[in-house]
């Protein structure tokens, strides 16, 4: 059997698990067998051994330098996936307030996260997109919370939809918790502006089995004793993410990204030009077709990670699809939910990816348009 090799990979659109840097990979390759120092792989070390534990400590420095983390915010790597944090959030920030918490409802995964937390305590609606078919966010203004909210919840990227929070949605003086599970790292942030900051990493940030939690000291004196071991954000905190077996592999991987960021992409500041540059070719291509590709997201809130169109058919749609994938143009299936077209290009796809995508935009709206 032949070993498939790196110029056999496609142009990976997937949504998630997604596209990895290369060079991450290769490095991954090369220490799976044994990690240079340590006489043995990554996936049979103890999590307490002094070689994971150097992990875990380039893990946390690497987040706090790229995203200027302040002294007084926790990280911690949980389980459990985003999903979890859509329950954890209420039962560690909600329980025991006398407020409630207001949900900016922008799309799916903001929906599902609600839908969690009314399981817990009392939520308010503060916004929802649904009336335009969560093609646009809240502008400046719009946002009426209650002064004694426990906590202001949005998804700063909706991965399906396709739109995208610009700047920090203004919540007064309510702490700000984000679901950045789609656009984590894209961008520099100002984490002050936040109460809590959370991201699964198979969007863009690693592999799949491991969620970063950024959360304010001051929040972690509400979580009650009451809550299971493994649900209280504080026990994580305490025991620095080794309460439990944390996902150690999955762990590694994220430090090589971070790693891959600073040195090779040279910073978030330089990232977030790319990642600008990358969705306007995608963008420019949907605005010149005359009609023929129709973009889900009013222009201001197009999300840079998830570009999400229409064509004039579902069968044209079902073509592009398959087309793409002869052109090894990967992953471009809309989600079942809204259909169509999205190409997710994270933070790891090459410019090369989206230059050929847009390129075959062009040619097949020439043929079909
Ligand atoms: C993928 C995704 C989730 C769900 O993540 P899991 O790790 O599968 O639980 C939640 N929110 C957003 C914005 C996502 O893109």
């Amino acid at each position: 059997m032949s070993i498939a090799t790196a110029t056999e990979r496609v142009f990976n659109f997937s949504p998630g698990p997604a596209v990895l840097p290369l060079a991450v990979l290769e490095q991954a390759q090369r220490e799976l067998v044994c990690l240079p120092g340590y006489g043995m792989s990554i996936l049979e070390m103890s999590h307490r051994a002094p070689g994971f534990l150097d992990i875990l400590a380039s893990a946390k420095r690497l987040l706090r330098e790229l995203l200027a983390i302040p002294e007084n915010y926790h990280i911690v790597f949980l389980q459990g996936g985003s999903r979890l944090q859509f329950s954890m959030i209420p039962m560690n920030l909600l329980r025991g307030q006398s407020g409630s918490a207001e949900y900016l409802v922008t799309g799916s995964w903001s929906k599902m996260a609600v839908d969690e937390a009314k399981r817990e305590g009392k939520v308010n609606i503060t916004w929802d997109g649904k009336a335009t078919n969560f093609d646009r966010l809240p502008k400046a203004g719009e946002l009426k919370l209650a002064a004694d909210a426990a906590y202001a919840y949005f998804c700063s990227n909706e991965t399906i939809q396709g739109v995208q929070f610009a700047t920090e949605p203004h919540v007064g003086e309510v702490p700000l918790v984000c679901d950045a599970s789609s656009d984590f790292l894209h961008r520099p942030l100002p984490i002050e502006k936040y109460g809590l900051l959370y991201a699964c990493a198979q969007k863009n940030a690693g592999p799949a089995g491991v969620t970063v939690v950024i959360v304010r000291d001051d929040l972690l004196a509400r979580s009650q004793d009451s809550l299971p071991g493994y649900l209280n954000y504080t026990n994580h905190v305490k025991e620095d993410s080794l309460y439990n077996t944390p996902p150690t592999f999955a762990i590694y991987l994220m430090k090589l990204v971070l790693e891959w960021l600073k040195d090779e992409v040279g910073g978030l500041t330089r990232m977030h030009a790319i990642n600008q540059q990358k969705a306007r070719q995608l963008y420019d291509a949907i605005d010149e077709s005359g009609g023929f590709y129709r973009g889900h997201a009013q222009p201001e809130f197009r999300s840079l990670m998830n570009v999400t169109f229409r064509l004039p058919s579902e069968a044209l749609e079902k073509e592009f699809v398959k087309e793409g994938e002869d052109r090894r143009l990967d992953g471009l299936k809309g989600h079942r939910s809204v259909g169509g077209i999205r190409a997710s290009i994270y933070n790891a796809m090459p410019s090369a990816g989206v230059e050929a995508l847009a390129a075959f935009m062009r040619e097949f709206k020439q043929k079909k348009g």
